[in-house]
């Protein structure tokens, strides 16, 4: 910034649009590593990052100890405390937890299902997370297929599945985007109820199971609960009830699905600890994952490999010994699998800090490598990050962009106007450990949870010790704007979570009566 100052004071008045254009070239060739000397700190941090990580055995521990963890549950809770306890003995400063509650709880019984004509065998089904239940010991019925793609006509048409299965199958061409195909599901499935169907048969988002004899469980919408009872099913016993529906053959399945709701709010928490900043300890940059999980194995990869990361990240910018300008805060969400709960009740209750955050870190994408950054809506802070990311060359080519993560702890901060940084990975078999019962410490290799959690820890006090802030909340009518042209306005208004009215839409034709 000196540069700029020294080359302004010569200019006259003449030079004034020869000034600017310096400036402006200044600004553009943003200081990495290499130049705002932080380099020395941050190859600390990468040699204790990859010398000294405990992640794997921090993984070890969530999975097998504790394991499937939903959002107020006991495991839940128990979780909580060994994040604390965690936090507590790395070292951490201002360790604590900060509660919460989401609307409803919910557990998880039996679910057993069986194909009885044309041919019988057991169904591999799983519930889907907050939907009902069966009569008691179970119900028979005929299965009919209900078109994903048709859902207005299905849902006007409802009354036709009372006593019977209804599968979802994807026939003709979608005519709305997925989101609103995935918001206007829970319409059907509230529908469905009431007309009387038994069951419905579809997964995440009413489609298929991915991999080998698995299903995959997972919320219907953002803090959404149904009571008709929806299953997950595994491809292939689906897709068989799917090949005899085509050819006209009505199957009959039995289900007996056993689940229950609490009647009420049920209390979760946070957990949260800092390294408080040497110079401005009151901006702060979150950088986290998320400790609740599914329930139908360890939750590994969704999310405890972010935990895991979280934790193994703050150990390594601790024992290097250096301290960045600002404050990293940890922390480890709960209720990302309701609907985000977690982040969303973290914006609410820091509402007055908001202006000095920095932004959130954020890994969720499971047990792959990472391969780049996702600045969360903030194009403007992409020349500086990319000036960071070549400094790691020696890890690996790491992409930069602009793009908002919509599906984990990194959208409220979007919508705060604030960079919610998702850490992009290589996610080939995430596909099948997501939400499933593949989501086992099996799935998480060692060196590549090491090498993850060396590149937050890098990011993250890069981000917090720059010499310049690194990102200041945008004003709400530019985030609006950001937000409609990332298409994330159709999402979040579906599901009620569009805070800006009018802001950032395009101005409409002025109307010579007003
Ligand atoms: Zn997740």
């Amino acid at each position: 910034m000196q540069g700029v100052f020294v080359r302004l004071a010569v200019l006259t008045g003449a030079s004034l649009s020869l000034a600017v254009l310096l400036v402006r070239a200044d600004e553009k060739t943003p200081k990495g590593p290499d130049e705002d000397g932080t380099k020395p700190a941050l190859t600390r941090i990468a040699g204790e990052g990859m010398m000294n990580s405990h992640a794997f055995g921090f993984l070890t521990e969530l999975s097998d100890d504790i394991g499937g963890r939903v959002t107020g549950s006991s495991a839940e809770r128990k979780a909580e405390e060994w994040g604390t306890a965690k936090m507590k003995s790395i070292g951490l400063e201002n360790v604590h937890s900060e509660k919460y509650t989401i609307w409803r709880g919910w557990t998880r019984g039996t679910a057993d299902g069986e194909l009885l004509s044309p041919v019988r065998h057991k169904l591999h089904v799983d519930a889907m997370g907050w939907t009902g239940s069966t009569p008691i010991g179970g119900v028979e019925g005929e299965v009919v297929a209900v078109n994903l793609f048709d859902l207005d006509n299905e849902i006007k048409n409802a009354s036709r599945l009372k006593g019977k299965v209804a599968q979802v199958v994807m026939k003709g061409r979608p005519s709305k985007s997925g989101i609103l195909i995935f918001a206007q599901f829970g319409d059907f499935l509230k529908a469905a109820g009431t007309a009387g169907a038994i069951a419905v048969i579809g997964g995440q988002g009413g489609g298929k199971s991915e991999g080998m004899n698995l299903t995959h469980t997972g919320i219907l919408g953002f803090n959404a609960d149904f009571a008709v009872p929806v299953v997950s099913m595994s491809a292939e016993d689906q897709g068989q009830l799917e090949r005899f529906l085509q050819r006209g053959i009505t199957p009959r399945v039995r289900f007996n699905v056993q689940n229950a709701f609490t009647s009420g709010p049920v209390e979760t928490a946070n957990v949260v600890g800092e390294i408080r900043g040497s110079e401005h300890p009151e901006q702060v940059l979150v950088v986290g994952g998320h400790l609740d999980s599914w329930d139908l194995a360890e939750g590994t990869t969704d999310n405890g490999s972010g935990v895991a990361t979280t934790l193994s990240a703050a150990e390594a910018i601790l024992h290097s010994g250096q301290r960045p300008r600002r404050t990293i805060r940890f922390v480890l969400f709960t209720g990302e699998e309701q609907g985000l709960d977690g982040s969303f009740a973290y914006v609410k209750q820091h509402k007055d800090e908001l202006p000095n955050h920095l932004g959130d870190l954020i890994l969720d994408y499971g047990q792959g490598a990472v391969k780049g950054f996702q600045m969360g809506g903030r194009d403007d802070l992409v020349p500086s990050f990319e000036a960071f990311v070549r400094t790691l060359a020696n890890f690996q080519a790491l992409q930069v962009d602009d793009r908002v993560e919509s599906g984990t702890d990194t959208l409220p901060f979007s919508i705060a106007g604030l960079p919610g940084i998702n850490m992009l990975q290589e996610t080939a078999e995430y596909n099948y450990t997501h939400h499933s019962a593949a989501d086992a410490l099996e799935a998480q290799k060692p060196d590549v949870l090491t090498r993850n959690a060396t590149l937050m820890a890098l990011a993250a006090y890069w981000i917090a010790d720059r010499p310049e802030r690194f990102a200041s909340p945008w004003p709400a009518e530019r985030t609006a704007r950001m937000l409609r042209a990332q298409h994330e306005y159709e999402e979040l208004k579906a599901f009620n979570l569009w805070p800006y009215g009018d802001l950032g839409a395009e101005e409409k034709k002025a109307n010579p009566q007003n």
